[in-house]
């Protein structure tokens, strides 16, 4: 995979004025979202990104003259012009932006598909009747309960900054009793946004069910780029700046504070807020005490990063799952293949769905299958080529340290594993894998992940417990997105936007 420059060129460094009101690391979503509200405030603000494209985790990248989305499946919690108070209007609101800038475009229909063969169907849509009625057909005796899931999920206050921890598994239990069902509504709000393996926090999977069935799922037809560029133009609009390959190696502690920035090149750098959307292991990681040379390491009062990465809480632990994708282009669309129906399916083979860091390199059991072309594209248009992404959970040690030819090797053997599993929850395409018809083909694994993003373990969805505050141990550095707890795209930028918000502009916005 080889990333490109999303954007040409970062504003040069002035030397004279190294210090800023806030430094975010990193130009992902949260960070680009977070950087505009500052400076639509009036905010000296600068963001440093170690990379060379903005984007992060939802990046995009060139290839045989080919440009690929890096993650994006689909941008979740679409509503409709008009629909108010929802995560989308909110952040086009605080980020200035009109909805038509991100053109999105409706997906067609989606399902969760389990059995052998997927015997079992649950389609939805981004009306939430459709699921209704599919639950009432499939599991006629848990429609009740699952009617009384929905009215709790619409009740849970997902913008609370402390609310506690609970297991999702207990509060859906107490509707739902299938234990089918139960796994068959886990496996997309896992699949797209949990970082802990079997449960998760009843918070995480409220913000994530609203996202995928109360909302829904939409893309622009030219992919995250669009959404990038809208928010790189209003960042610089604003007045932002950006350091590009400028990656952030160390935060120098005093007092208690984010004293400084030690940049990779050396440099160092101030600013009064530090802003940082690495990751909490990550951030935490790079804390180090001005006194904290080779002979202080250890020293857990005086290494605030490296105590609590070591220390016992959760709360700094990287994810142990990650994921590969396979991307497959092929010169015929996928209504051509008789695959024009879906947008999205999340499958599963066995009697209960395991989610989590599996023993081998990939779990082929379940997966997500998405056609970025099934979107409802205005005027007849689509892609020029059909794509086809295949998800499956990865083990992110068992990928990291190999030999490069074994990787290689790794990588084209799994491929055509995890189309094997996948096309079973397809209609029949005859003779010949998918990849005998395909003009191009990609796969990134964990490694890639690490290796673009810095994310420890290539965790796509951070760490498992979540830091909602997004306080850490000095005082005027934050945590913005994914380990803050909002999730996926829209997440993350409302993570960016709530987080200046709460922790810089409150009582100086003009
Ligand atoms: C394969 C895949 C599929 C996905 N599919 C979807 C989807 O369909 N829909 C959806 O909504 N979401 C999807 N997501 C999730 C979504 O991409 C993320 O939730 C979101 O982009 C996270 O944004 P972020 O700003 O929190 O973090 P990141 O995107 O990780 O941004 C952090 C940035 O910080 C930079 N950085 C890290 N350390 C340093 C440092 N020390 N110095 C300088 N810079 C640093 C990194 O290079 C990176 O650019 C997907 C993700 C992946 C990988």
């Amino acid at each position: 995979m080889s990333a490109v420059a999303a954007d040409e060129g970062g504003n040069a460094p002035n030397q004279e004025q190294q210090h800023y009101d806030v430094a975010i690391i990193g130009a992902g979503m949260s960070g680009l979202a977070a950087g505009i509200r500052l400076a639509h405030f009036g905010k000296r603000v600068c963001l440093f990104e170690r990379h060379n494209a903005i984007g992060g985790l939802n990046s995009f990248y060139s290839l045989g003259g080919r440009k690929y989305d890096v993650g994006l499946h689909a941008v979740t919690n679409f509503v409709r012009p008009g629909v108010k108070g929802t995560p989308l209007t909110k952040l086009l609101r605080q980020l200035r932006i009109d909805r038509e800038e991100f053109a999105l475009c409706e997906q067609r229909q989606s399902r969760v598909s389990f059995g052998p063969s997927g015997e079992h169907t649950l389609k939805f849509s981004n009306d939430l009747a459709l699921l209704e009625s599919e639950v009432a057909r499939e599991f006629p005796a848990q429609i009740d309960g699952f009617r009384a899931l929905v009215a709790a999920v619409r009740r849970y206050d997902d913008v609370s900054l402390d609310a506690p921890q609970v297991s999702a598994r207990e509060i859906v239990g107490r509707h739902i009793t299938d234990p089918l069902l139960t796994d068959m509504l886990f496996c997309p709000v896992m699949y797209y946004g949990s970082a802990s393996a079997g449960d998760m926090d009843f918070g995480q999977f409220a913000i994530m069910f609203k996202a995928l069935f109360f909302e829904g799922f939409a893309r622009p037809l030219d992919g995250v780029r669009v959404i990038l560029r809208v928010l790189l133009g209003k960042y610089r609009a604003a007045g932002g700046q950006r350091r590009m390959k400028c990656g952030v190696r160390k935060i120098i502690c005093r007092g208690g504070r984010a004293a400084a920035l030690l940049l990779d090149s050396g440099e160092e750098v101030t600013a009064t807020h530090v802003l940082s959307s690495a990751g909490a292991p990550e951030t935490f990681a790079m804390i180090e005490n001005e006194a904290g040379g080779e002979g202080e390491r250890g020293g857990a009062d005086r290494r605030p990063g490296q105590a609590l990465a070591a220390s016992a809480t959760p709360l700094a632990r990287a994810g142990g799952h990650s994921f590969v994708e396979t991307i497959t282009v092929l010169e015929e669309q996928p209504d051509e293949l008789g695959w024009g129906e879906d947008t999205i399916v999340f499958f599963n083979d066995s009697e209960r769905f395991h989610y989590g860091c599996p023993e081998a390199q990939v779990d082929v059991r379940s997966g997500v299958i998405c056609f970025p072309n099934n979107f409802a594209y205005p005027d007849g248009q689509n892609l020029s080529e059909g794509f086809v992404r295949l998800t499956c959970l990865a083990n992110p040690q068992r990928w990291f340290g190999l030999p490069e030819e074994r990787y290689r090797a790794d990588k084209q053997r799994w491929f055509t594993e995890i189309e094997k599993s996948a096309r079973r929850f397809l209609p029949p395409l005859g003779a010949g894998s998918l990849a005998e018809r395909a003009v191009a083909t990609d796969m990134f694994t964990p490694r890639t992940i690490h290796k673009y993003t810095g994310h420890a373990n290539g965790a796509i969805y951070g760490s498992p417990e979540k830091i909602r505050s997004g306080r850490t141990p000095l005082a005027n550095l934050y945590l913005c997105g994914t380990d803050q707890g909002f999730l996926g795209i829209i997440g993350a930028m409302l993570s960016g936007i709530s987080m200046a918000n709460f922790h810089i502009l409150q009582g100086s916005r003009s």
